[in-house]
């Protein structure tokens, strides 16, 4: 069974650990570089992603997630965790992994919409409607080639999947509801064998 890493820098990360504990997953918590060594793939919460990236500097793990994940460890970020992925952010130069092509607007429903929900049509994780919980949220604003567009909110795309790239404008660690989750850990299995590429990072 993959072991699914949770960035446990700041933000939503015990819920993440929840959300995948109930859809049995093997997990653990990732706080510091000698650990991105020990997964198979990971999570990045929401939270604040120049806080989250400022961290993964400071700890110098920004390189070895990097390799990682372009090596194809599979990645699902959520909301902070998706500005975090994208390679552009637009008006910012705040640190990235960027591994998605993509490029995000963040804060993107303006301050009068601080947060909401909304039932969200996302067919690739079934036919039933997923609860969907924005904060804050960014929007998507251009994709490369390669990224699918999963749901779209007024024609915008809040969620998205490149190869083993997975990423949400939404909260689904906050929700009951475990598809997405199960998704990515269906993604896993795929990705399982990434586990080759661990040495790679203990240079
Ligand atoms: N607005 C936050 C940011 O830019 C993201 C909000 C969230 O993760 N809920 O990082």
């Amino acid at each position: 069974m993959p072991t699914v890493g949770v960035l446990a820098l700041q933000g939503a990360f015990r819920e993440h650990m929840e959300a995948l504990r109930r859809a049995g997953a093997r997990t653990a918590e990732i706080r510091q570089r000698g650990h991105i060594a020990d997964i198979d793939a990971l999570i990045i919460p929401g939270g604040e992603s120049t806080t989250i990236g400022k961290l993964l500097v400071e700890g110098d793990m920004l390189d070895p997630l990097k390799i990682r994940l372009r090596t194809g460890m599979p990645v699902y970020g959520s909301c902070a965790g998706l500005i975090l992925l994208c390679r552009t952010i637009e008006n910012s130069d705040q640190p990235r992994l960027g591994v998605l092509n993509a490029k995000v607007r963040r804060n993107a429903f303006g301050r009068q919409v601080d947060s909401f929900e909304a039932k969200l049509a996302v067919p690739e994780i079934g036919s039933a409607p997923f609860h969907a919980v924005f904060i804050r949220a960014p929007v998507i604003t251009e994709i490369g080639p390669d990224v699918r567009v999963l749901a779209e909110i007024g024609g915008q795309a809040v969620a998205v999947r490149e190869n083993n790239v997975l990423a949400t404008s939404f909260h689904p660690e906050l929700t009951r509801d475990l598809r997405l989750h199960r998704y990515f850990i269906g993604m896993c299995g795929a990705g399982a064998k990434q586990g080759l590429d661990r040495d790679r990072t203990k240079v």
